[in-house]
This record gives C-alpha cells, structure tokens and sequence, in this order.
C-alpha cells in the first residue's frame, strides 16, 4: 500500500527541562531524581498507569536486589524508597525477609535469593505518590510517537494524547519505553533481538489467582509443571503466575502485538487448567489478567558502550560505574527449541557504565532500562526490575547535572554523578 504524507500545526501540551518518554520502573525513578533536583520535569506514559511491566504486565516479584549468591545488598537508593513506601501500606515483604527456594520465589534458588514479593495496585499508589511528592508532572495515556530534530537534537516531540497529536519541548529526553522507541526515531541506531540475528526473548501473559493453599504448596517443595511459575504476593494465598510464552513477538508491529496477546489470552486459560491440577492450586481462582503483554525484549541500542557477556561473568568495574547487580543472564527459550534458562557465569558482582545509557547519533537523549548500549545475553541479566530503576534513578541525575553544567549529557563529570548517586543513597561502588 502507498504511504501517506501528512502535516499539520500541533499544539504545545509543555515546555520542560526534562522529558522522561516510559513510565516503567526506570522511566519513574529517573523523573523523582530529576525533579528532586529541581528540575522541571514531566513523564508521559501510554498506559493508564505508572510501573510499566511490574504493574500493567502484572510480572513479579521484584527479582533479586543482592548479589548472585544472595548475601549483599547491591540496589538501594529510590529502589529502596519504593520497596519501604508500598511495605507501608501493606503491599510488599522486605527483600531482607525473603530467602529461596521459596513460594516467594516458586522454589527457584539460582539468583532467587532476595526477592520483594509485591501488589501491583499497592505499587501504582506509591509510584503516583512519589512522583507527585517529587513535583514530576505526570501524563498518563500519552503515546510518544515521533521526534523532530535538529543538528542531532531532539527539539521536539510529537505524542498521541486523548485531546489528538500534541507537542512537547524539552532540553533534555530521557527514553524509557522498554522498546527504545524514542533513540529509533531520533538519529540512534537500533537492533531487534539478539545482534546474531536471533528472535527476542518471548513474551508472557501473567495472571493472578487466589485462594491457594500455601501450606500444600510449600510441603509440595516444587514449582508446577513446567514452564509455570507461581510466585506468592504479600497476602497469603495469593500468587502471580508466570507461565507459556509468545515467540517471536514484535513489540513495534500492531500486528504481532495483536497476534500475540490473542494467542497468550488463550494461553492463560490453558494454564489455569493445568494449575488446578496442581497440589495447593486446586481450588484457585483467577482474580485478574494483566491488561499489557509482558515483552522481554525488544530493540537495542547502539551507545557508547556495549556492555558485554564478559563484563558479566567477569564483574568487570567500570570508571564510570553507576549500576552494582547480581543477576544472572536469564535468557528465556527464543523460539521454543533452543533451551532457555540461566546462561554462562555470572560474577558475584557485576557493573553497568554510565556509556551504556549514552547512545551515539542524539546529543540530548538518554535511555535507561532494558534497551540499554548491551549484547542480548548480557542485557538477560540487567532487565529485571531493580536493576531498571538504578538506571533510571542514574539517567535522571546524569540529566540534572547536564543541565547544570551546561553540557551534552554524553560529557557530563561521571565522577560527579557517582559522588551524587552515592549521596542519594545508590550503591556505586564495588569490591569483588
Ligand atoms: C513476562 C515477564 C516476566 C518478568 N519477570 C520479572 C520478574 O519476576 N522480576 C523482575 O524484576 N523483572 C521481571 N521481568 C523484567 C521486567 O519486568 C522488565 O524488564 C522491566 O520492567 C523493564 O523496565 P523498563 O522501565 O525498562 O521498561 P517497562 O517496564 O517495559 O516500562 C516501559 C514503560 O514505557 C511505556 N511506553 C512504551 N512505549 C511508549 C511510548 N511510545 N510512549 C509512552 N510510553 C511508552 C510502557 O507502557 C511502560 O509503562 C519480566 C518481564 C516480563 C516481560
């Protein structure tokens, strides 16, 4: 079919210092950073909600925020506020009170050690309120859809709002979209999939159910039958359900996304089945299906620096360190023959440099979260949720001190973004 050229004069919805594009777990800590360094800031968002896959895709619990062996705490920080302010209204458990295997954890042990069972409701709230608290401003069901640039700027950009096409002005733009939506249409290079030119990681439908029996599945000892997971939230008898996936989903195709979430609905109800077959799981009852896809991968970046598979298994420490995980490279079966699961060696400890976050080709854009400057296998282990919140709480500092110093935010003091990481409670240094 032909393609249409089309103009139009849009109206500004704002003018900011900082725009963050993705509400996710990166995407809201890299506006509370931003903001809380006065910053005027704003976050737009194309669900109806802030939390990205933790809360529209329902996937939890918050995996580990130690170490690989489980042992020391390598994520603090807006993590931990977030952690504390939804432990205050009853939905989380401490990652300090969890251990593996465990129903907080379906009985995996590997890198399972530690993790932060969690409502997803409870998580909506806090993240409104500190958001709120920090002064972002926040724009829900707002769709970031193209760039206007200029000299290798983003001057401009376009979003989907319920009132039609709006634009937006920023100095600086922070990408958080999971699927690098943003850098891809703002003179950065992209890749989708693996570099090797394999398919993405496979997408998954979560459900929740109750009235489980946790004294049965505990004395059970074991997962369910594969690929299962069931993953106790902080109100006993209740689970989130990790299960089939989707291959070869394509996050940036109507589409594939259409035909995925159609087979995956399918899926959730094939699982169900199968789960009251499950000892501790017979009388369970569905209580919600996530409204969003859960994609576990999408396009890359091409940054200053690819973070490799190496740096991993090596706990390579960078200069600019401004990431301490412990993950190992979880990489799920990309086409349901090649074997999924934990690849290679993982360190003890690991790092990601601020250079990862910096793409090549836009000189104010930023990206934080699971697209990040990586090799495929290597970004299996940093996608998880507390290591996306470092890096945004990262990019949204990184941003602020640009703007203070008056300097491309790929040339920014990274010594002194390490020193107000660590003032602000972030874990940035690193002894093996
Ligand atoms: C099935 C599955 C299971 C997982 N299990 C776990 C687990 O148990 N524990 C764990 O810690 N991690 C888990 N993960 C990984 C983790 O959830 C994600 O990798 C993490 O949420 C990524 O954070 P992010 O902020 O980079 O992106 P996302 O969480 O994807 O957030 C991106 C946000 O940007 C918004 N957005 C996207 N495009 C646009 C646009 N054009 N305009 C405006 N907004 C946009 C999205 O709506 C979303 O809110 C799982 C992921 C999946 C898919």
């Amino acid at each position: 079919m032909d393609k249409l050229t089309y103009s139009s004069t849009l109206p500004y919805l704002g003018e900011y210092d900082i725009c963050v594009i993705g509400g996710g777990p990166a995407g809201v800590c890299a506006a509370i950073e931003a903001a809380r360094e006065g910053k005027k800031t704003v976050i737009v968002e194309t669900t109806g909600m802030l939390g990205g896959m933790a809360t529209a895709a329902l996937v939890g619990p918050f995996m580990t925020c130690y170490d690989s062996k489980g042992e020391e705490r390598v994520v603090r920080g807006i993590f931990d506020e977030i952690v504390d302010r939804t432990i205050e209204i009853n939905g989380a458990i401490s990652p300090d009170e969890t251990d593996a295997p465990s129903v907080y954890t379906s009985f995996l042990k590997k890198y399972h050690r530690r993790v932060t069972p969690f409502d997803s409701y409870a998580l909506q709230l806090v993240l409104d309120r500190m958001c709120i608290e920090a002064g972002v401003e926040i724009f829900l069901y707002t769709k970031y859809v193209d760039s206007v640039l200029e000299d290798g700027k983003i001057k401009s950009i376009v979003l989907a709002a319920p009132e039609g096409l709006v634009a937006l002005k920023a100095e600086l733009f922070i990408d958080c979209t999971g699927n690098a939506d943003v850098a891809a249409k703002s003179g950065v290079e992209t890749w989708w999939g693996s570099e090797d030119g394999m398919l993405p990681q496979p997408g998954t439908l979560f459900f929740e159910v109750d009235d489980a029996d946790d004294e049965a599945f505990e004395g059970r000892g074991k997962r369910p039958t594969q690929p299962t997971k069931c993953y106790r939230k902080p109100i006993p008898g209740t689970y989130k359900v990790n299960h089939y996936r989707v291959y070869g989903v394509n996050a940036n195709s109507a589409r594939s996304m259409t035909d995925a979430h159609i087979e995956a609905r399918e899926q959730v109800l094939d699982s169900y089945k199968d789960l009251l077959e499950t000892e501790g799981f017979e009388h369970c009852k569905i209580t919600q299906v996530a409204p969003v896809l859960g994609i576990r991968e999408s396009r890359h970046i091409v940054g200053k620096y690819r973070l490799t598979v190496n740096d991993i298994s090596e706990g390579v420490f960078f200069d600019d360190t401004v990431v301490v995980f412990g993950y190992g490279m979880d990489v799920h079966s990309r086409d349901g023959q090649i074997s999924g699961g934990f690849h290679g060696k993982t360190a003890r400890k690991y790092t990601i440099p601020y250079r990862s976050l910096v793409p090549e080709g836009c000189s104010n854009l930023l990206v934080a979260g699971r697209p990040i400057s990586a090799e495929s296998q290597a970004a299996g282990a940093f996608r998880v949720i507390p290591a996306c919140m470092a890096m945004g709480q990262a990019a949204g500092q990184a941003c602020a001190i640009a703007l203070g110093a008056g300097c491309e935010v790929g040339n920014i003091d990274t010594d002194l973004l390490r020193d107000r990481l660590r003032a602000h409670g972030a874990i940035v240094d690193y002894e093996k």
